[in-house]
């Protein structure tokens, strides 16, 4: 067909040749010839060539280049891993302690602190970090400890690493504060361990202080809580609450025992609804799911867990879809929630709860968690004494919003728990805390050093008689003045990066703040999410690589079950 009509034209382009004169035949010439190409073309294509073989999917070489690209990203990570925990191992040489330079003291090893520790300037100045524990401890991941899910070292990072690794040498002293002296700038620390030197107690001056200390348990002078309940808020108390848990499950499997007394031993009773008391429950279930009724399958259908909150809903910082979520997933997996509970006591085989309706049930059980509120430290309560008027919140130190605890003139700082601002006690609060600090004193630095160099221009410029150079010296001065103005420490502000908590059955809930409102979500990809939040939020790669071990490990071969 296309032949056909391409032949039919060649001839009409012959014939016109005849009839025009050279110059426009020319032309056509020219035209034709083009047309002609094409027509030979369309004629080529006609013919009975076989048309090109589709191109053909080669495994081989898609194997290849996946192979090698793998091969070589592999080698990339793996070198990058080496290269990263290399360099932390082995850190380099560090600038001295500067007698020129102001001295700031932290108190504490915590979320504060340590956020505080790891986005400061060092070389600006000479810092010293008190704590009674000479580690950071990563809490939110403190209740998968509590049931053997992850290890305590996984969580833990040693003050030092992170200290060495600053420009200028870090002072690390493991010892608690005793007390502050605002009024001569001086803090005094004791050695509180079982080993002591000789030299177990000392005092030393500050030009500034950070106050990170913060919070103990608010056990509201409830009687038996502080002898009788486990604790979830130091790597002691997770490490307590697992040896008494299986404590109470081997004494229930002990023979013998009657059903009342193994109903009792395998009843644990979790005070608090805020995301620790529900993460403690959700952790207590998993253990049960995943390893108890492998083990011990005559009990594991028998541990009751229950969660007592004093409010009329848990969690009440989440969204109200996430509440409801989390209920049903509890009640699914069998933990009973009592809202509108109160413990009135803590007994050796029982606790004593005022239900909803104003009675009092004496409710047998083997062990209780205690994950109720905060209160101020001894440290932090004498501090609030030494400034009455100005520190009148009892809730905590009353800071201004630079940080500056009231009335302290701006020598002392403080931040995260120990505080009472509009924010909640979180790691996420005092984190952001401790990285403003940082850049405050980075900028009190740089007004320093401007100011420094402004009085030395001022009294060098009084000699100066020599128009030129006096003109030179005021115009530097002129510049250093409003350098110095433009040297601006903003007020904290807090952002909210959303709300996360574990329930238990590999299910995780999240309110995470987006555009102006707020996305809810909730189940089996929201855990993912919240492992992956975590594993990025830990401060070192030591302890992301140890957290995920420990995840891998306890999939593969369940949470251990000895007792030491
Ligand atoms: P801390 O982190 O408690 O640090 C206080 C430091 O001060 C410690 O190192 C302590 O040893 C030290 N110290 C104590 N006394 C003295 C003294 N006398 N002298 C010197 N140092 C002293 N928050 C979240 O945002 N998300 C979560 O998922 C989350 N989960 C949590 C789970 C659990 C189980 C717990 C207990 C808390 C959780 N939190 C969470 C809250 C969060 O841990 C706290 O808000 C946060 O630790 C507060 O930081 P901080 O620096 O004020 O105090
Ligand atoms: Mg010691």
């Amino acid at each position: 067909m296309q032949f056909t009509r391409g032949s039919a034209v060649v001839s009409r382009s012959l014939a016109t040749r005849s009839r025009f004169p050279a110059a426009a035949r020319k032309h056509l010439f020219n035209r034709s010839l083009s047309t002609t190409s094409i027509l030979r073309e369309e004629h080529n294509a006609g013919q009975d060539v076989p048309p090109p073989k589709p191109k053909r999917f080669n495994f081989k070489t898609f194997a290849k280049v996946l192979g090698g690209a793998t091969l070589l990203s592999i080698a990339g990570s793996l070198g990058m891993f080496i290269y990263v925990t290399q360099k932390d191992r082995h850190p380099g040489t560090q600038l001295p302690y500067d007698p020129e330079k102001k001295t700031i003291v932290i108190l504490g090893s915590g979320w504060g602190a340590t956020s505080l520790l790891k986005t400061l300037d060092t070389s600006e100045y000479n810092v010293v970090i008190i704590s009674p524990k000479n580690y950071f401890l990563f809490t939110p991941l403190l209740p998968s400890v509590a049931v053997g899910t992850l290890s305590a070292k996984a969580i833990l990072q040693p003050t030092r690493y992170l200290a060495r690794h600053k420009a200028r040498a870090v002072t690390v002293i493991e010892a608690e504060a005793k007390e502050i002296d605002p009024f001569n700038k001086t803090v005094t620390f004791e050695d509180d361990t079982e080993i002591k030197g000789e030299v177990s107690h000392t005092t030393i001056p500050y030009d500034y202080l950070v106050h990170a200390v913060g919070a103990e348990v608010q056990t509201f002078g409830i009687p038996g809580v502080q002898e009788k309940a486990c604790f979830m808020k130091e790597l002691n108390d997770a490490e307590i609450m697992q040896r008494r848990f299986k404590d109470c499950i081997e004494s229930a499997a002990f023979p013998g025992q009657d059903d009342a007394e193994i109903d009792r031993l395998l009843h644990i009773v979790i005070v608090g609804g805020g995301p620790t008391g529900i993460e403690v429950s959700g952790e207590i279930h998993d253990f049960l799911e995943d390893d108890l009724k492998a083990w011990y399958p005559e009990l594991a259908g028998r541990i009751r867990i229950s969660l007592v909150e004093a409010l009329p809903s848990v969690l009440p910082m989440f969204s109200k879809q996430l509440i409801e979520y989390t209920e049903s997933t509890f009640k699914e997996s069998k933990i009973d929630i009592l809202t509108k509970t109160m413990v009135k006591e803590v007994k050796d085989r029982s606790v004593v709860l005022q239900m909803p309706d104003k009675s009092i049930q004496d409710v047998p059980c083997g062990m209780v968690v205690w994950a109720g509120g905060n209160k101020g430290r001894k440290i932090t309560q004498d501090l609030m004494a030494k400034y009455p008027s100005a520190q009148t919140n009892r809730r905590g130190l009353v800071v201004d919003d630079h940080l500056r605890l009231a009335g302290a003139n701006g020598s002392i700082f403080a931040i995260g728990d120990c505080t009472s601002t509009s924010y909640a006690p979180t790691a996420q609060v005092a984190s952001q805390q401790g990285a403003y600090l940082a850049r405050v004193f980075a900028q009190m630095a740089k007004k320093e050093t401007l100011t420094a160099k402004l009085t030395q221009l001022e009294q060098a410029s009084v000699t100066v008689t020599d128009p030129e150079e006096k003109a030179k010296f005021d115009s530097d001065i002129g510049t250093t003045k409003k350098l110095i103005s433009n040297v601006k420490v903003r007020p904290f502000n807090y952002s909210h990066q959303g709300s996360l908590a574990y329930i238990g059955s590999d299910k995780a809930i999240a309110d995470l703040p987006f555009a102006n409102g707020n996305i809810a979500s909730a189940g089996v990809a929201t855990f993912l999410f919240w492992r992956s939040a975590y594993l990025s939020t830990l401060f070192s790669l030591r302890n992301r690589t140890l957290v995920a071990n420990d995840w891998i490990i306890t999939k593969i071969f369940g949470r251990d079950l000895s007792r030491d």
